[in-house]
């Protein structure tokens, strides 16, 4: 099986991903056109302003191309990719991929001063990770097949479903790999 990771780098922070995965000793791609999405076995959509990576997702026709791909490959959202795979947005300027079933919120921990380091507890792991939250979204509406695999304060911040999995916080900020890590694990 073909190892390369696509990170989707269309805005945002997609560079941090390439470095957590090159720490796992996996190979990355950025993405800036569909075709490149051809070879590679999954894809990160990383975190940034949603509002622009929706429009940029439709002007640079990514959206069939991507929704094609996350039928046989496993998808990670990260806080504005994680708004861009829920089914549902409270932000109409969002054209969401749908690619798991639940609604995002925007915004939902504050604006840019409410940022903060949060304790997240994780089901596959006994120690927690320490993480920032960046106008992080939160997770609504779950519908009964979605797994949690990680809470902050009672709150689901990472779900599981199929083989994609979202999140609102952003482990390729912070030196422990266990996210992507388990990511990878899923899914080869
Ligand atoms: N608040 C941003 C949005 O709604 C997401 C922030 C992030 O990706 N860190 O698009």
């Amino acid at each position: 099986m073909n190892n390369t990771v696509g990170v989707l780098a269309l805005q945002g922070a997609y560079q941090k991903h390439v470095e957590s995965l090159s720490r796992l000793g996996v190979k990355a791609r950025l993405i800036r056109q569909p075709a490149e999405l051809s070879g590679c076995s999954g894809l990160i959509i990383p975190g940034g302003e949603s509002t622009t990576i929706s429009l940029l997702i439709q002007e640079y026709g990514f959206y069939e191309p991507i929704k094609a791909f996350a039928e046989n490959c496993p998808v990670l959202g990260v806080c504005a990719g994680m708004i861009m795979m829920a089914n549902e947005v409270d932000d109409a300027r969002i054209v969401p991929l749908a690619l798991m079933p639940f609604k995002a919120l925007r915004n939902y921990y504050g604006r840019q001063v409410h940022s903060f380091n949060g304790e997240i507890i994780l089901s596959f792991d006994s120690e927690p990770i320490k993480a920032p939250f960046i106008r992080a979204p939160g997770i609504e509406e779950l519908s009964s097949d979605i797994e949690i695999l990680a809470t902050h304060n009672n709150e689901a911040v990472m779900i599981a479903s199929g083989k994609h999995i979202a999140l609102s916080f952003h482990p390729e900020l912070i030196d422990d790999t266990r996210i992507h890590e388990y990511w990878l694990n899923r899914m080869y």
